[in-house]
């Protein structure tokens, strides 16, 4: 059994395979490590599958993982977790933005008794202001719903089995990795790293699918908007109270009680409220939907596992 597992997860990255497999196993053994590397091809359209399998040919420390489609990095990430062998893990983006010598950092730290290392970004690289501003809201909303700062997390973590095969044991389909390392806890520390510019391909993450990926997330680990929807009652009932009393007190005093606008713009406020409350429970429901569902959070379709292989000893 190796000692420290790579998960890579895969989606379009034809151009990356073999660059990153040989940047990776060069290091590895130049720091003699005894590794694997786990390939999750997550469904790619482009030749990423024909260079997993090519490499997993010949090199015996590479695992490979083929989907059935894509279903998104997380499971692609979990894929490659349940498949991966070492005594601790290391999950990174296969596009080299993770800067592989950090994996070296990371594993020390493993080596010395910690359970958990987190990457923690030193810079965001490249990014659109408005992918850094809706970025830095969503990090805001979700270190308040994990009690975490996670607004310089990623997904670049090594995790001892301990810490794997209880993330493994999470039921969850709707699972927020990046998060859930940090949840399970474990003796913790973390290493900086630059995120690095993409060498080849492009990034997948297009500025809607931060957003669903963010209101996904928030959901799925904090119940904070639905107690945003009671803070809205609130308001609009102490609203609606201060109108009542000014009401009265023009009527006492003589006044006709007129406002044919107030009240459709209330009826149109409150209308506007209730439908968006009913939206974030919705929202809510329609996910525990998904969880009792129970299905599963990927379909292999192929294995190639280099562990089936003998593993040659690293002198
Ligand atoms: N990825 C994946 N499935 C997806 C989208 C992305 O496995 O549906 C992988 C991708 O191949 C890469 C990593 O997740 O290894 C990060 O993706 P990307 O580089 O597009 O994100 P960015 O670095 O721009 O945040
Ligand atoms: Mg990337």
């Amino acid at each position: 059994m190796p000692k420290l597992s790579i998960v890579l997860p895969a989606y379009n990255e034809e151009q990356m395979i073999d660059k990153t497999a040989g940047v990776l196993s060069g290091l590895m053994e130049k720091e003699k490590i005894d590794y694997e590397l786990v390939f999750v091809d997550d469904g790619s359209k482009d030749l990423t599958w024909n260079k997993i399998e090519k490499i997993c040919n010949q090199n015996k420390r590479i695992t490979g993982v083929h989907f059935s489609r894509n279903f998104g990095k997380e499971s692609a990430i979990f894929a490659g977790l349940a498949n991966a062998a070492g005594d601790c893990c290391v999950v990174m983006d296969c596009d080299l933005q993770h800067p592989p010598e950090t994996v070296v950092e990371m594993y020390r730290f493993w080596e010395q008794g910690y359970e958990v290392v987190e990457g923690v970004k030193k810079s965001r690289g490249k990014e659109s202001v408005l992918h850094k501003a809706s970025a830095g809201l969503f990090y805001k909303m979700m270190s308040k719903a994990v009690k975490l700062d996670m607004s310089r997390a990623s997904d670049f973590k090594l995790m001892d089995r301990k810490a794997v095969e209880a993330l493994l044991a999470m039921p969850e389909r709707n699972a927020f990795f990046r998060a859930l390392s940090s949840w399970v806890g474990y003796r913790t520390t973390s290493v900086e790293f630059d995120v690095r510019e993409r060498e080849a391909g492009e990034s997948k993450w297009s500025t809607w699918s931060l957003v669903k990926y963010a209101i996904t997330n928030i959901v799925a680990f904090s119940t904070m908007p639905m107690q945003l929807v009671t803070i809205a009652g609130g308001l609009v009932f102490l609203v609606g109270l201060i109108l009542g009393v000014q009401t009265l007190i023009k009527y006492f005093s003589g006044h006709a009680v007129e406002g044919f606008t107030t009240v459709i713009l209330l009826v149109l406020i409150i209308g506007s409220i209730i439908m968006f409350s009913l939206g974030i429970i919705g929202y809510y429901i329609s996910k525990i939907y998904e969880e009792v569902k129970g299905r599963p959070r990927y379909l292999i379709s192929r294995t190639i596992r280099g562990t089936d292989h003998e593993i040659q000893e690293i002198k």
